[in-house]
């Protein structure tokens, strides 16, 4: 309704290289807003795009209260973009989005009856998912994994639509981790999480940001971001290999005490076979030590999130 006083409410958008969404997204969310009878602002972050999004972006805010519009030096990722937004924003209440409508803009005044419930973590579940299979079944393993790590037992944590509360949203602000996935770090900070069933649809415009590789580092992320069990698992497989490599090393031993030389040239295949079976474990194993020395290196450098270039907003 009205927009010029502290906003109770922040909406949070990042975009990159959305200009296909952009007019129907704004047309569709100010609508919606409208309705609320209590002051908010969007924050929409313009994550680096390629293309006309920052334009469109700036064009949309003419004429427009309570749109603040936040550039950042390139292309930082989602939930990076999602940061800046939370940094920027105001809020009391704060509810993130993405920009491709897959979201639909009208379910917000939803989340904000669960905020009034007195709700400080809002999650969503998506109704009738409007993605391929494989992002599906991905999810469902993601899930569960959350619920495991966090011990909070939310549904789903893929769907962006989501609210925070202004003390979730400062807990999650404080982390100085490099790289997060937000819906799983906002379990620590929640005290009455709650989880209601949204719309979803399929994307408008533009095509999907996520490649399957940009999944599986997402992935990654979750994984060793938010348990050090990888490297429990690292000590049993190492121990497994190893253990492997000696039975067989004693097998292959005995056979050429038993059978004599003759065999062991053809054994010579077995033993190329034990040593890739025990390099591959330790490449696994370094692999995984890396990235954690990896994490280490960025937390120590405290390099920012995201780069800020501009922020357009009234006053
Ligand atoms: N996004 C972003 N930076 C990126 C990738 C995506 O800000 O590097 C935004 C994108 O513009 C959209 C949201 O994050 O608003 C979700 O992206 P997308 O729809 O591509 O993800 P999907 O729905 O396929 O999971
Ligand atoms: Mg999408």
């Amino acid at each position: 309704m009205t927009n010029d006083t502290k906003p109770k409410l922040s909406v949070v958008i990042p975009l990159y290289n959305e200009q296909a969404n952009v007019a129907a997204l704004f047309d569709r969310l100010f609508n919606t807003l409208g309705t609320l009878p209590l002051p908010w602002e969007v924050v929409c972050v313009n994550d680096g795009s390629k293309d006309e999004t920052l334009e469109l972006l700036l064009k949309e805010r003419e004429g427009r209260k309570g749109m603040v519009v936040v550039d950042l030096a390139r292309n930082f990722g989602q939930h990076s973009a999602v940061m800046a937004g939370f940094k920027i924003s105001r809020g009391d209440w704060i509810i993130t989005m993405d920009a491709d409508l897959q979201n639909p803009p009208e379910e917000i005044p939803r989340l904000v009856d669960a905020f009034q419930k007195g709700h400080d973590l809002i999650g969503t579940i998506r109704q009738g998912r409007k993605d391929s299979l494989f992002r599906k079944f991905a999810s469902r393993i993601t899930n569960r994994l959350i619920t495991r790590m966090s011990g909070i037992s939310l549904m789903d944590f893929g769907c962006m639509l989501r609210g925070y509360s202004r003390e979730v949203v400062d807990g999650i602000l404080k982390n100085p981790e490099y790289r997060t996935f937000i819906p799983a770090l906002a379990t620590f900070f929640a005290r009455n999480p709650t989880e209601i069933p949204v719309r979803h649809e399929e994307r408008t415009g533009g095509s999907s940001k996520y490649s399957i590789l940009k999944l599986l580092s997402l992935q990654l992320d979750l994984m060793l971001g938010f348990s050090l069990w990888p490297l429990r698992i690292l000590f049993f497989v190492g121990t497994i290999v190893a253990l492997l490599g000696l039975i067989l090393g004693l097998v292959i031993l005995a056979l050429r005490l038993y059978f004599g030389t003759g065999w062991a040239a053809e054994g010579v295949f077995t033993l190329f076979a034990v040593l890739f079976f025990i390099v591959g474990g330790q490449f696994f194993a370094l692999g995984l030590i890396g990235d954690y020395i990896g994490r280490i290196f960025q937390a120590i450098r405290k390099r920012p999130n995201y780069v800020l270039r501009e922020t357009y907003r009234d006053e």
